[in-house]
């Protein structure tokens, strides 16, 4: 009989957004006349912008041609979308060569198969509270996890310790849940402390459309030296609403080398390429059409527009945990706001208790490490109304 992965059976059960749904659907069916807001969404709920629905189109005629029809097409992403992602990075000051840049289908599957070209008896180093995709991945394949803590003290963006030794290193920037996002000398130190220990830093960029602050970096490869030890994930689901159109992007730099426990050096660019080349056949040409639009004067002003609209939400609810003086961080350079549970009471506690006493939803921060006990993620996905109404609820709670 085939044996399993025994990995699996140390994940943690994924019950987060499951409880959660359980919890309102209990209470909508308790009450079915109280309105229900939800602020726990991470998805986007703005449409695709015009400009992407015409690539969309156009490049679905193309595929109705014979003449322009295309099939199988590379794995590595189409050059007309690399070449416009390198663009995109151009105006951070990056340059990056276009065969270091990989379509995907998005930042999910990347940092998660990206374990594959990582021996399993690498030490990894993930930041708590954190997306719990690279907890899982790395769990899977039997890795040793150390985590690195965030907390108010830290304002929720850990620094590395000299004393911890990691082979690889996440980091998430701005952060999910927290919202915390890095300055260029704090990512410098990281940058460093990979560089000293050898390590390579995964660096998962999918909201840095959201930072407003011109002070603060896009991009790892901001950072000197980023080249020889970072690689950065991003994804247009956040910055042009593609979370079900499916498209994002991978930089493997070629300066970026690993070694073999007998001390062979390999590209990771080389081994990435291969890995793909071997398990992915590439994103929809009509999704990278759809991509490469995002990525033009007119697409990325109607992306701006997109993101502007979800931060005047955002800004509601910062607003609101200042006036009431709850501490929080996001919500300026990040969809998510995360505050601490108002009274002591743990996030399963206060997500009860704002449900039942305001009818809004919100994630409790348990679901994203242990240091999220007794924090709280509320996100700018939702309209202006009801952002308005579920905070002006939330005054009369507190
Ligand atoms: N990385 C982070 C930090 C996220 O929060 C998310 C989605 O919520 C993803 C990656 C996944 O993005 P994608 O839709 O590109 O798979």
């Amino acid at each position: 009989m085939a044996r399993f992965n025994e990995h699996f059976s140390e994940l943690k059960e994924s019950y987060l957004f499951s409880e959660v749904a359980k919890r309102v659907s209990a209470f909508q069916e308790k009450h079915p006349d109280r309105s229900v807001i939800r602020l726990g969404i991470g998805d986007v709920t703005l449409p695709l912008s015009q400009t992407v629905v015409q690539a969309m189109h156009s490049a679905a005629d193309e595929m109705g041609r014979a003449e322009s029809f295309r099939g199988y097409g590379p794995e590595q992403g189409y050059d007309f979308l690399r070449e416009a992602v390198a663009g995109h990075y151009r105006t951070f000051g990056v340059y990056l060569d276009i065969d270091e840049i990989f379509v995907s289908d998005g930042a999910k599957s990347d940092t998660g198969n990206i374990t594959d070209l990582f021996s399993a008896d690498n030490t990894v180093l993930i930041p708590d509270p954190v997306y719990p995709v690279y907890v899982d991945t790395n769990t899977m394949n039997g890795r040793r996890i150390v985590f690195t803590d965030g907390t108010a003290e830290n304002n929720f963006l850990p620094m590395p310790d000299r004393s911890v030794h990691a082979d690889i290193i996440y980091i998430c920037s701005p952060n999910n849940p927290t919202g915390a996002c890095y300055n260029r000398e704090q990512l410098r130190k990281w940058v460093d402390y990979a560089l000293e220990n050898d390590a390579v830093i995964l660096f998962d960029s999918a909201y840095e459309c959201f930072i407003s602050n011109s002070s603060l970096p896009h991009s790892i490869y901001e950072i000197e030296g980023a080249k020889e030890c970072a690689v950065e994930f991003c994804s247009l689901s956040k910055t042009a609403g593609f979370t079900g159109t499916r498209c994002g992007y991978t930089v493997v730099p070629k300066d970026i080398k690993t070694v073999s426990s007998d001390g062979r050096e390999m590209s990771l660019n080389k081994m990435w390429n291969r890995r793909q080349c071997t398990k992915f056949n590439g994103v929809p040409y009509i999704v990278q059409r759809a991509a490469a639009a995002v990525f033009s004067e007119e697409g990325m002003k109607e992306a701006r527009d997109m993101i502007a609209h979800y931060m005047v939400n955002a800004g509601i609810i910062a607003e609101t945990m200042k006036e009431l003086g709850i501490r929080f961080t996001g919500g300026i350079d990040s969809p998510y706001i995360w505050f601490e549970c108002p009274g002591g009471m743990n996030s399963w506690e206060f997500f009860d208790f704002m449900l039942e006493k305001a009818g809004v939803v919100g994630t409790p921060g348990a679901g994203f490490g242990r240091n999220g006990d007794n924090w709280f993620r509320l996100t700018a996905f939702n309209s202006k109304e009801n952002t308005e109404e579920a905070m002006r609820r939330f005054r009369e709670l507190f």
